[in-house]
């Protein structure tokens, strides 16, 4: 695997790449790999892509400046998992490679961006927008791969390639948990063993909500069980639970049994902000 560190080192290699016979397919991620960011590799890997990983924590898509200071970065560890996984060239450049000067430019994402973590971290959005931008400029892929556990960030990257043009395909990759359930992620490592094992609540509640609704409850009484289960322990503080359209992300005042729907969540275990969502 080849690792670069400039963009102009992995620019001239994969000029070689961008030819209509051997296209590149593009993982972007901030580094502290688990299998949820292999799974996307190896996405990429049997479409038959030259498969290229970034690590670079993003600054710009912080709001919350802790939340960027104690971000884990095990950078020794994501190499040796990307060898391993076969990709074939990692890019890890630093805060000045990417950012020179200060990114001033402007996106609008309308609504997208105003519910859900678009609400709770404001700016969020757009600093992923500023980062995948630059770096799709630079790999310049065909099919770049997300995580669906960051579900209205694929919608926002969506919508960012139409609005700015980009031949690039965005593929949405399922999300990979751990054996009780819990959503693989970054964060996990900064749980202590108490919220590790609390955390799992989490896609608990979402597999309840699915049998709840399919059994016919009302939206209200689902969003207060919700409320209520979470409410019975401090270790928990729920940020949103939400119910709502797949496609637009608008949430939704009534539901059926048939009613195709996604249910979204974010809820702090202790310090630790966890997001989740599943498909009812
Ligand atoms: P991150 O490093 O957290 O920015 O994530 C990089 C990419 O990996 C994003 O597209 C995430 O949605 C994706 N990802 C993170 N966790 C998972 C998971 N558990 N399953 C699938 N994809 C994931």
């Amino acid at each position: 695997m080849l690792i670069f560190e400039t963009k102009s080192e992995i620019q001239r290699h994969l000029n070689a790449f961008n030819s209509s016979e051997n296209k590149v397919g593009f993982v972007p991620t901030m580094g502290a790999l688990h299998l949820g960011h292999i799974s996307l590799v190896q996405e990429s890997l049997n479409r038959g892509l030259y498969t290229v990983c970034s690590i670079f924590v993003n600054p710009t898509q912080f709001n919350d400046k802790k939340d960027l200071e104690r971000y884990p970065r095990t950078i020794e560890k994501d190499i040796e998992l990307l060898k391993k996984s076969g990709c074939n060239a990692v890019f890890i450049p630093s805060v000045k490679e990417i950012y020179p000067e200060e990114d001033t430019r402007k996106f609008d994402f309308g609504v997208l961006d105003t519910v859900l973590e678009g609400k709770h971290r404001p700016g969020h959005f757009i600093g992923v927008a500023k980062v995948v931008s630059i770096l799709f400029k630079i790999v310049k892929p065909a099919y770049a791969f997300f995580g669906s556990k960051d579900y209205q960030q694929v919608l926002v990257i969506k919508e960012l390639t139409r609005q700015l043009q980009l031949p690039i395909t965005i593929i949405a990759c399922p999300i990979i948990r751990e054996n009780d359930g819990l959503a693989m992620s970054s964060r996990n490592a900064l749980l202590s063993v108490e919220e590790r094992k609390a955390a799992a609540i989490i896609p608990q509640l979402l597999t309840k909500v699915k049998s709840w609704k399919e059994e016919g409850k009302l939206l209200a009484e689902i969003k207060q069980m919700v409320e209520d289960t979470l409410a019975s322990n401090a270790i928990y503080r729920l940020e949103y639970f939400e119910i709502c359209n797949r496609s637009s992300l608008s949430a939704l005042t009534e539901i059926t049994k048939n009613t195709e729907a996604l249910a979204l969540i974010a809820c702090f275990v202790g310090k630790i902000r966890l997001i989740d969502n599943l498909e009812i």
